[in-house]
């Protein structure tokens, strides 16, 4: 028995040693709340982050650390569910003038932990400084707004130019001479659809995306888009079946974008096998519009990544042109008319794309 006690003390011991050995090296502030909210550890990233020494921050609640700092009442009500709920605090954004460090932004993690039943109520808070990260992306920002429009208007000249070329061939112009211009012209569109997404992604982060709506009929509208891209990947069947039978009343042309797109990927990440499946319903007061491809598939991981801005998946992804930001656009514009997008597939077994659209009562009487 005695043994057992000093089995279990021991493994005790190590458990706390590892845990404190971890909080001491990650390069995150850490802190540990009792079920009081009072502090009861903080690991030296926490302290040295702040300016502040143990005897500030042990045994002293939450809220009234530092000038009462991260007395904020949203993150208040968020933090005090943690327990009860065990919900966990994801992601929040302080932004807030520290008393000896000034404006920053840190994001804050809170999660109920438990060690072998040991500390029950115990709530960890990650807190991560990405003041600077955050300005990084803004000037990303500016600068990809920047160099898109400095890059548009010279193209625009050139295309113009690729057309006129076009129409002034001469009578004996050779096949090669022919094909040439052909092949410009192929490129300088393809440079034009790159810089146009690259000019929708800072149109969006500024919040300048025009949206005209006017009611359109949407089955139409989603049969000409599969027919086009039929047009253009022979060898790929893409079935459409089902149907809205609604006029839409939405931006005909950034829906017609985002099939576009969900189109053009389904392709793109199916090299061997060939059959797209679009299939339109309408469920409860929205139209539900599904493209399934048999292609390369996403793996878990990256599903809750793609639809952010640049993101691309996996290694095998690198063999395929792209930004990583159609998915990007394609959410903004769903959510603009107020739908929901999102994607159901397992690596190696395709992938299915689905979004909603909120449809009025009109919209479903219209035809
Ligand atoms: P891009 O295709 O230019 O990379 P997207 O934003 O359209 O940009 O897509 C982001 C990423 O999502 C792609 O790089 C790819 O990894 C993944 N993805 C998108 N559509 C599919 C699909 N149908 N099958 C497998 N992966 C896909």
């Amino acid at each position: 028995m005695e043994k057992e006690i000093e089995k279990r003390t021991q493994a005790l011991r190590d458990s706390e040693e590892y845990l404190a050995s971890i909080v001491a090296t990650v390069r995150e502030g850490l802190i540990v709340l009792d079920s009081d909210m009072r502090v009861t550890g903080a690991n030296d990233h926490f302290l040295r982050t702040f300016r502040v020494t143990k005897e500030e921050t042990i045994g002293i609640p939450l809220w009234e650390l530092g000038n009462r700092q991260w007395d904020i009442p949203k993150l208040r009500e968020l933090i005090e569910d943690v327990l009860p709920t065990s919900n966990p605090v994801e992601n929040f954004e302080v932004e807030h003038d520290f008393p000896r460090i000034g404006k920053k932004l840190m994001l804050l993690n809170a999660h109920r932990i438990e060690l072998e039943g040991q500390y029950k109520d115990r709530i960890l808070i990650a807190l991560e400084d990405i003041t600077e990260r955050r300005e990084i992306e803004r000037r990303k920002d500016d600068f990809l707004s920047i160099a898109s429009h400095e890059l548009k208007t010279p193209l625009t000249t050139i295309h113009g130019y690729v057309q006129m070329m076009n129409r002034t061939v001469p009578a004996d112009a050779s096949d090669k001479f022919r094909s040439f211009l052909e092949k410009t012209g192929a490129y300088v569109s393809r440079l034009n659809d790159l810089i146009l997404e690259l000019l929708d992604v800072s149109r969006i982060q500024s919040g300048n995306i025009e949206i005209h709506k006017e009611p359109f009929d949407f089955d139409k509208a989603v049969h000409e888009a599969a027919e086009g891209i039929r047009a253009a990947n022979s060898g790929y069947t893409i079935a459409v079946k089902g149907k809205t039978g609604v006029y839409f009343n939405g931006d005909e042309s950034h829906i017609v974008q985002v099939i576009n797109n969900l189109l053009a990927n389904a392709i793109k990440y199916s090299p061997d096998n060939k059959d797209v499946e679009v299939i339109l319903s309408v469920l409860s007061g929205y139209l539900k519009v599904s493209v399934t491809d048999q292609g390369l598939g996403i793996s878990q991981e990256d599903q809750r990544k793609i639809f952010d801005r640049f993101y691309r998946a996996g290694e095998i992804q690198k063999r395929y042109p792209g930004m990583g930001i159609g998915l990007y656009i394609c959410d903004q514009i769903i959510k603009n008319h107020g739908g929901t997008m999102w994607v159901d597939s397992e690596k190696g077994k395709g992938s299915t794309f689905n979004f909603t659209l909120p449809l009025t009562e009109q919209m479903k009487n219209e035809y």
